[in-house]
């Protein structure tokens, strides 16, 4: 069967061009090897933990995320799911759900996104401060799904920048929960990618 063309000219966002399935880079989960530095000194007959000050605010960071979940079909269900008692993301620190842009650093896109919604969530990411994360929840938001069609976005980097990906149709609230830690590794090891 002919891939079918996705790309949309008259799209009222600018969007980057889709691929085509096993084209172009690998979406998937992002894995980060190692721990950031740090040392514990004798020094005079006692400990000291010796770090630099941006390892202290980004280990801070990385363990007290406000997520504004962009729920816009079934993949909301898995996160709300993340965010109760079963779960429970407050272990680490990333309980606190906002709903207002300017009180969140991390943006959970969960659902499809289709080309009418694409500039609300544009504006909205646009408006959370620096530092923000973004993580594409599912494979609607991953790759447009199933949904492989002009009107759907072929995946949220075609508007904005992404730090994970967290696979599935829909991802379990564990799966969810782990692109959270791999987020956190990614904070803390100052690592943050931009578009
Ligand atoms: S990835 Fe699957 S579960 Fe998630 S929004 Fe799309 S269709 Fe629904």
């Amino acid at each position: 069967m002919p891939v079918q063309n996705v790309d949309n000219p008259n799209s009222i966002i600018p969007r980057k061009s889709a691929t085509a399935p096993g084209e172009g880079a690998e979406k998937g989960l992002i894995t980060l090897p190692g721990e950031s530095e740090r040392e514990v000194e004798g020094i005079g007959g006692a400990t000291y933990l010796t770090t630099k000050l941006d390892q202290v605010v980004n280990w801070a960071r990385g363990n007290s995320l406000w997520p504004l979940p962009f729920g816009t079909a079934c993949c909301a269900i898995e996160f709300m799911s993340m965010v109760s008692s079963h779960y429970d993301i407050a272990r680490f620190g990333a309980e606190v759900v906002r709903f207002s842009p300017r009180q969140a650093d991390l943006m959970i896109v969960a659902g499809t996104i289709v080309d009418k919604i694409a500039p609300v969530l544009k504006k909205i990411y646009e408006q959370m401060p620096e530092p923000k994360y973004v993580i594409a929840m599912g494979a609607c938001a991953t790759s447009g799904g199933f949904y492989r069609a002009y009107h759907v976005v072929q995946g949220i980097d075609e508007i904005i920048p992404v730090d994970i990906w967290v696979p599935g149709c829909p991802p379990t609230p564990d799966g969810l929960m782990y692109g959270i830690l791999k987020l956190k590794e990614k904070i803390e090891r100052g690592e943050i990618r931009r578009g």
